[in-house]
């Protein structure tokens, strides 16, 4: 069958996006392919397409939850029944039971630290995986933006499963990052996709402001005139929850905030009122996005700039997905230039922090040989340590060979291992603030901005757009609603969620 053929029948698409079908075509001659992709450049067409055509499973690796729920979910959409994910929100007797009809399935989704488990792979051994495929593998390299370390272990879990095929896609990594993930996944054979990620129909503006008070002014303005939906990122959990609250004060409808901080219920449901227009505007931290299928976003405003190039590409390509013209406004003080720095340094441990852990480590060891790791990641929360910072400790003392069978060694914490693991951390500052310097001298470039970023990329633009950016020029008033727009009536969430499952009707509220 012509893959034309497939994809009009399977996804009802008359023709292939740029790049796409040269990356099916690479697969299937056997070639492993690491491929850059715009967001929203129809990734998942990529592997299913050949997972249809190669006889055996397709793993794919997820680093998020939402996002592993959302392919699952487009997937089965389209009528697929064959696709299980394995992550928290499936319990052991579902996985388990996953695992004993392993045969039945065609597409499995995972995340990294489930294709450590033996258990896990040595179901996988039993059938033929044709396609392994890493999503956002620029996860892979410890000089991205958003390193997990449980990427780095990908490429024995690929040789346990006999080594197949590879696909690793990411919207966004330089050349170094690209070759860190061939490197990291000890791929040969590679076929390098590269593809613009210029995105012309979303308008670039960066805004200077003297004031607080008149940067949520100029945000209420925006957000009451701006066609919706938007989103806004903010630094921190008490700004998403203050400039939500502050726009219903002020009278705008269908505003709900969002972070990390929040139950996990309250944030599916506030992503599903989002996505089924019953929201018109999201004010969140970097937490929401990821994995949120919505083609109609028109703007995305940030009330703080991320802390570095990647992320804010990242946040602003989760508008116009449907092609159509969106902007990206950045409202700039002066104030906003130290949120950068103290969440850069609140994501890794200081040295104190280190010193201190070890110590508790050491005298929980007196009587034992070995700790687990639950009870070292337990003794590290005593210590002061965050999740993130014990993935990072965790990571650093298995490379350092500290590890056996899931537990530390009391003979190798050292002194000299604690010095190794705070040069790591001061590595990772130095690049994560040399990251922030090229976020700051994009935002003082005065030449046009579209060009300044992708240059970054080693990318160039692709056409000249009417609205590019503020430095080329924007009219925003093509951006402006052109009828007020109405939403539906939000209720607390608990309703609501009772609403979206069913158990009551809308109309038992109006
Ligand atoms: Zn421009």
């Amino acid at each position: 069958m012509k893959l034309e053929n497939l994809l009009y029948e399977k996804f009802g698409y008359a023709a292939f996006r740029a790049g796409q079908k040269e990356i099916i075509q690479d697969l299937l001659s056997g070639k492993n392919v690491v491929a850059m992709l715009p967001t929203g450049g129809g990734k998942s067409v990529c592997y299913q397409i050949p997972g249809y055509i190669m006889d055996g499973l397709v793993i794919v690796v997820s680093p998020l939850l939402s996002l592993m729920e959302d392919q699952v979910n487009q997937l089965r959409l389209i009528g697929e029944k064959r696709v299980a994910a394995f992550n928290s929100f499936r319990t052991m007797e579902e996985k388990k039971e996953v695992l004993r009809n392993i045969e039945a399935y065609k597409f499995i989704f995972a995340s990294p630290e489930m294709l450590q488990s033996p258990f896990f792979l040595q179901a996988l051994k039993r059938v033929k995986v044709s396609l392994f495929v890493v999503d956002e593998a620029h996860c892979i390299s410890q000089w991205g933006f958003d390193f997990r370390p449980d990427y780095q272990k990908l490429q024995h879990a690929v040789r346990q499963l006999g080594n197949p095929a590879v696909l690793a896609l990411t919207a966004t990594a330089t050349k170094k990052i690209l070759q860190d993930i061939i490197d990291s996944l000890g791929l040969s054979d590679t076929a390098l996709h590269f593809h613009s990620i210029d995105r012309p129909n979303i308008a670039i503006q960066v805004e200077g402001i003297d004031t607080l008070e008149e940067k949520k002014m100029r945000l209420l303005s925006y957000v009451k005139e701006l066609q919706g939906p938007g989103i806004i990122y903010c630094s921190s959990r008490f700004w998403s929850e203050a400039l939500a609250e502050g726009l219903r004060a002020e009278g705008v409808e269908g505003v709900s905030h969002y972070h990390g901080g929040m139950e996990q219920e309250e944030r599916m449901l506030i992503q599903q009122q989002f996505i089924n227009n019953q929201l018109r505007v999201i004010s969140c931290t970097s937490a929401f996005g990821m994995g949120i299928n919505k083609s109609n976003v028109r703007y995305v405003i940030h009330f703080h700039y991320p802390a570095n190039i990647e992320s804010y590409l990242q946040e602003i390509g989760r508008a116009g997905r449907d092609g159509k013209d969106s902007i990206a406004v950045l409202l700039l003080s002066g104030a906003d230039h130290d949120l950068p720095v103290s969440i850069i340094q609140d994501e890794l441990p200081d040295q104190k922090r280190v010193a201190y852990f070890f110590s508790l480590l050491k005298k929980s060891l007196l009587q034992r040989d070995t700790i687990s790791f639950a009870d070292a990641e337990y003794i590290g929360i005593a210590a002061g340590l965050h999740e993130q910072h014990w993935r990072f400790i965790r990571y650093q003392l298995e490379e350092l060979g500290a590890v056996q069978d899931g537990c530390i060694l009391v003979s190798a914490l050292s002194s000299e291992i604690q010095q190794i693991i705070n040069d790591k951390v001061l590595d990772r500052l130095n690049n994560k603030y040399e990251k922030l310097q090229a976020m700051r001298n994009w935002l003082q470039t005065l030449t046009c901005r579209r060009e300044a970023f992708l240059r970054l990329f080693h990318d160039k633009k692709q056409k000249q757009p009417k609205n590019c950016c503020d430095i080329c020029g924007i009219d925003v008033t093509d951006y402006k609603q052109i009828q007020k727009e109405k939403s539906m009536p939000v209720y607390e969430w608990k309703t609501e969620l009772q609403l979206l499952l069913g158990m009551k009707r809308r109309w038992d509220y109006e």
